[in-house]
């Protein structure tokens, strides 16, 4: 961000240190990004192109090469990304189609749909499970302790969470005190979802927790399993499992260790990307 006055910029600056800090304290690593990041690799411009929704994933997707930690599978030629005009225009309209969907359950319990914040530019998504009260509250994913935390993390990335990223849910209504989508409930929302992604088109994906996993990857390997290791969704687009930030909330010794797997398999995007590597070491 750029602004005429220098001490507004040198807040924004103070604010972005502390939260990369916060992170990095947290996770038990130390180390600073060697910003700035290339300005392309989060935010990419959509050359013109039909706008192309694939309703159906391919086989491939289901059979994704599992990957390693370092090595992205081979993906499959990847659709055409549709036009930035196509994408915010129909965007809105998705939004607005959710707004009034009544296709599962989930509908009569919440108090309005949560649909996605950040930039539909960005090439990196984070998707989570679905709205928790905060969200429910405000309409918007991620704006609890668990999203706060999220922010943190994106931001230790050298990225900023209204610019560099979009953030959404596999389901987009709050499932009553907070329990798991059923699977039901899951695959009606699929579609907005599948839709969603379609039009944002990400380079990649960071799939927070076991029910974004087993949604978008059709798999029943637990997050334990598979994070750190590169997966494709529908066969075409890189998919980095991780925790769900709210797992890294809960205070145990298992968490301090999961803060740094996080942190690792972050960087793995980061490293994919292109964006500035930081040099984190291990407290212990
Ligand atoms: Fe519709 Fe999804 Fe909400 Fe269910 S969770 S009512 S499918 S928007």
């Amino acid at each position: 961000m750029t602004t005429d006055d220098p001490r507004a910029e040198l807040a924004s600056l103070a604010a972005s240190l502390r939260v990369y800090l916060e992170w990095h304290q947290e996770s038990g690593t130390i180390g600073f990004a060697r910003r700035p990041r290339p300005e392309t690799a989060a935010a990419e411009v959509a050359p013109a192109a039909s706008a192309q929704v694939v309703e159906t994933p391919p086989a491939a997707a289901k059979d994704a090469a599992p990957g390693t930690a370092n090595d992205p599978p081979p993906a499959a030629a990847k659709d055409a990304p549709p036009a930035a005009e196509a994408r915010h225009t129909r965007l809105p309209l998705l939004a607005a189609e959710v707004a009034s969907c009544t296709r599962c359950a989930l509908a009569p319990t919440r108090t309005q749909t949560v649909f996605a914040r950040g930039n539909p530019d960005a090439a990196l998504v984070f998707v989570g499970e679905g709205p928790g009260a905060d969200e429910d509250a405000q309409g918007l994913p991620f704006v609890g302790r668990a999203g706060q935390l999220l922010d943190r993390m994106i931001a230790a990335m050298g990225l900023s969470p209204e610019r560099d990223v979009y953030v959404c849910n596999i389901v987009k209504c709050r499932p009553p005190g907070n329990r798991k989508p059923e699977p039901e409930e899951i695959a009606a929302c699929m579609p907005y979802l599948q839709e969603q992604l379609a039009l944002v088109h990400p380079r990649v994906i960071v799939a927070l927790g076991n029910t974004a996993v087993a949604a978008l990857l059709d798999t029943k390997l637990g997050i334990t399993k598979v994070r750190g290791q590169w997966k494709l969704y529908r066969g075409q687009t890189l998919v980095m499992p991780t925790y769900h930030p709210s797992y890294l909330l809960r205070p145990s010794p298992q968490q301090i260790e999961a803060k740094r797997e996080a942190w690792q398999d972050l960087q793995l995007v980061m490293k994919e990307l292109g964006l500035a590597a930081p040099a984190p070491t291990p407290r212990s």
